[in-house]
């Protein structure tokens, strides 16, 4: 299917996917919680990047950040740890007094030097529009292909020790990954839910895919 038939598929089939959930277990009035991707045309060559590990915003503690950093350097170790910056006041969402993800992973895909990918990581709330919902509270957002993701603690609700969960989700869509069917994927939907604590590993087809783009799994 070519690229730009799946842009305007992919809004579709979050709408259809959304509605069976809220119709099947109601959670409408409960924070939602996705992880989301956004289809992006720029191809990345994903073996020959430098990737870089961005904290966003005064939220994020020491902690979380190199826990964070210890996790993803296992699988990636290419990753370095930039200094924290504020968040930019440009993805600044009044309404909800949250940030826009869609806003700020195109702002770190600017500022991202030739060949780099920016990982994002804040403890601040983040949202973009998302099943239908024009701001919808998420775990993280990338490009898929491309060179920025962004994921935030907000919605773990103080369980950090899944965080880096949700951020390697969000850099295997920057190597063009899409959502994987198997429960245990770390590249599975998240569908409304918080769904890292039954999150295992990737699986095979997954792993195969991220193995050539140069993972060490
Ligand atoms: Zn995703
Ligand atoms: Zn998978």
């Amino acid at each position: 299917m070519k690229i730009k038939h799946l842009i305007f598929i992919l809004p579709a089939i979050g709408v259809i996917v959304l509605s069976i959930v809220l119709l099947k277990s109601k959670v409408c009035k409960k924070a939602p919680v996705a992880k989301v991707s956004i289809k992006k045309p720029s191809i990345v060559n994903s073996v020959s990047k430098s990737v870089t590990m961005l904290p966003l915003g005064n939220r994020i503690t020491n902690k979380l950040m190199r826990e964070t950093y210890s996790n993803i350097k296992v699988i990636l170790p290419n990753i370095t740890l930039a200094k924290a910056v504020q968040m930019p006041a440009l993805a600044y969402y009044p309404p909800r007094k949250r940030y826009r993800a869609d806003s700020l992973i195109h702002w770190m895909s600017r500022i991202a030097k030739p060949g780099e990918v920016l990982v994002g990581i804040t403890s601040q709330d983040i949202s973009a529009t998302a099943h239908g919902h024009e701001d919808f509270g998420i775990m993280g957002l990338g490009y898929r292909p491309g060179n920025a993701c962004i994921s935030s603690a907000y919605r773990l609700k103080g369980h950090n020790e899944n965080f880096w969960k949700v951020v390697i989700h969000e850099l295997g869509h920057t190597v063009g990954l899409i959502h994987c069917p198997i429960k245990t994927c770390f590249m599975r939907a998240a569908e409304g839910k918080n769904t890292t604590g039954e999150e295992k590993e990737f699986c095979n087809k997954c792993k195969q895919h991220l193995i050539k783009n140069g993972w060490k799994l």
